[in-house]
């Protein structure tokens, strides 16, 4: 996902001696899937005992009571004839259990801090399926209800959901976990009018019935089920790919993203097939907390890279590269996450590169280097939270989400691509996804495959890349890569004699991409004079930017500044933006310099537009 852009959350805590015997497990578990168990801290279910090899979901979501109610029939394996099978639940309410179709006993653990309620339910050697009638209750993490005034077309309620990292079991039975895969139906009935979709095969028309059918016959874990409700409309970009989104938006998302198709067709190029059958994107209404969510076949995208321009669609690359990193090879562990978002990052900028050459991809390389600084400072540089291996015992999965998964993880990856030349590193990442398609990785099992498919031993290689300090130390070591700064060094100039009173001539500005000019503002001294505030909102007009990149970083350097006149546009972004990456800065910043109360103003008229994700971290900023 992308957070920071957002992502989710981390879970996990693997002991070594139970990757081992994970690994043997799997092996023995042939046929042309994997469904890989890892011990894994966050779930409670007992996936590592009994097979959950398909899932039949059967729902019916009231949009105007916000409940998704039905069942969920498990497909299971008894491999090692335990007497129960144990599901994650969150604030579910259990109406009854079917082993084989006979009515048991189940018992419903009291629920856990985040982790929620076990659900036990038991089961024979013999057991083959297991039905869980069941509705989701008020407190669902993974649900966003939007009334339709939270809509463009204000006339249709909305439901989406985000899964990752634990709240699928907030609206399915399942056992929740990056490693537990398996493959799913689903018969959704919703609203006659209304269009149901789901990380599926879809429909591209509404229903005339309001029922809905899906598969996904790929196994995937559970932080990628995902399902949209509402009045939603599909658009074609060309055979395999589309973009759907609510009408009043789908022009403008299908001319931002017409270069979708082209960019799955690069991605395969680098990275070998892509193997979901369609890509299709949906835009959804402004509350989506997060920049963008993988789910396979449909990424869920916020509006906010809805910039008239096609400027910010390597957000789409993000997601798009999940489909190999993530969704085909997916982290074991949430300590492992940063073999989904490094790999995904860094296979992100390649795709940007071939698409639009070195010195962008460079620049988006810096932005990220500075993040990762910024984050390593935040979080302390010799904190344990700065390793790529993650070590999230006895914590909300929440508290692993920062850049370190993102930004170290890639440039832990660039590093070895230039200490092995791009070519070898090319062919070994091609192999890599291959050989662990539809399958779950450690961190330990990917360094293992690294030393013996590309290192191999080499001592000088070694002793480059020094893997130790990467993957089990802190802060940045001293070996990371640096990207070309040809274009902001020139922005650099232009920024300093602004600052000496020369404005950047508009036949500069006007080929700028959204990260020139990010880099322009962010290296701004701060605060900047009133003066120097109007000259550059009457130069480029900031206060009325339709990039929302470029508009939250004004709206921050103006509350900086004190310069008012953003003021009115910037309220108007904070009530239509609920991208978790603009909020919180923004109102951190009202809160550190003296503006308290325009903050508490704004955000209780708001608070109920934004996503229940993001209104929990942003509760602890606006206090
Ligand atoms: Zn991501």
């Amino acid at each position: 996902m992308n957070m920071k852009r957002f992502c989710v959350l981390l879970v996990a805590i693997v002991i070594a001696s139970c990757n081992n015997n994970v690994s043997k497990k799997n092996s023995t578990v042939s046929s042309d899937t994997s469904f890989l168990v890892a011990k894994d801290i966050h779930t409670q279910s007992n996936a590592d005992s009994v097979l959950l090899k398909h899932l039949d979901l059967d729902i019916k979501v009231d949009l105007d009571k916000r409940i998704i109610s039905g069942s969920a029939t498990w497909t299971i394996e008894n491999t090692n004839k335990v007497n129960e099978l144990v599901l994650d639940t969150y604030d579910l309410g259990i109406d009854s259990v079917l082993s084989d179709g006979q009515k048991v006993l189940y018992r419903l653990d009291s629920p856990k801090q985040y982790l929620g309620a076990a659900l036990h339910i038991p089961i024979i050697p013999q057991t083959e399926l297991v039905t869980v009638f069941y509705k989701t209750g008020k407190n669902a993490r993974a649900l966003q209800w939007l009334d339709p005034v939270q809509t463009l077309s204000k006339t249709h309620s909305f439901l989406y959901t985000q899964s990752e990292s634990i709240y699928a079991r907030s609206w399915i039975p399942c056992a929740d976990g990056p490693g537990i895969r398996y493959t799913y139906d689903a018969r959704v009935a919703v609203p006659k009018g209304l269009m149901a979709l789901m990380s599926a095969e879809n429909p591209q028309q509404i229903s005339d019935s309001g029922i809905y059918h899906f598969k996904m016959d790929k196994p995937i874990p559970a932080y990628l089920m995902a399902l949209a409700v509402g009045d939603i409309t599909f658009r074609k970009i060309n055979d395999r790919t589309g973009v759907y989104a609510e009408p009043a938006m789908i022009d403008r998302a299908h001319y931002e993203f017409e270069d979708v198709g082209k960019m799955v067709s690069t991605a395969e190029k680098l990275y070998g097939a892509y193997r979901w059958g369609r890509y299709d994107v949906l835009v959804l209404p402004p509350g989506f907390p997060i920049g963008g969510m993988e789910n396979p076949k449909l990424t869920f995208c916020t509006p906010t890279v809805i910039a008239g321009d096609r400027s910010l669609v390597n957000l789409i690359a993000h997601e798009l590269a999940h489909s190999w990193s993530g969704n085909l090879v997916t982290n074991a562990t949430w300590n492992d996450f940063w073999l989904n978002e490094g790999f995904t990052e860094y296979f992100e900028r390649r795709i940007m590169e071939e698409m639009e050459g070195k010195s962008y991809a460079d620049m988006l390389w810096q932005i990220g280097y500075e993040d990762l600084e910024d984050e390593v400072t935040n979080i302390g540089k010799d904190d344990k939270d700065t390793w790529l291996k993650l070590d999230l015992k006895g914590r909300d999965p929440d508290a692993g989400l920062t850049d370190i998964p993102y930004e170290k993880g890639c440039h832990f990856l660039k590093l070895i691509e230039v200490n092995v030349g791009r070519e070898n590193f090319d062919v070994f990442l091609n192999k890599y996804f291959n050989e662990h398609a539809f399958k779950t990785i450690t961190t330990e099992d990917f360094l293992k495959y690294l030393d013996n498919n590309l290192i191999k031993d080499n001592a000088t290689l070694k002793n480059n890349i020094n893997i130790n300090a990467w993957v089990y130390g802190p802060g940045i070591p001293a070996n990371c890569p640096h990207a070309g700064m040809e274009r902001f060094d020139r922005v650099d100039n232009m920024r300093s004699a602004f600052l000496k009173g020369t404005l950047p001539p508009l036949a500069i500005t006007q080929k700028w991409t959204t990260y020139e000019w990010l880099h322009f503002l962010r290296k701004m001294p701060k605060p900047l004079s009133l003066v120097q505030m109007k000259q550059l909102d009457d130069a480029y007009h900031f206060t009325k930017s339709t990039n929302s990149e470029i508009a939250d970083l004004w709206f921050i350097t103006a509350v900086t500044a004190g310069y008012e006149p953003a003021y009115g546009a910037m309220q108007e972004f904070l009530s239509t933006v609920g991208r978790r990456k603009f909020l919180e800065p923004l109102y951190k910043e009202m809160m550190q310099t003296g503006k308290q109360e325009m903050a508490k103003r704004i955000y209780k008229a708001y608070r109920e537009n934004y996503h229940p994700l993001a209104q929990e971290s942003l509760d602890k900023i606006v206090r």
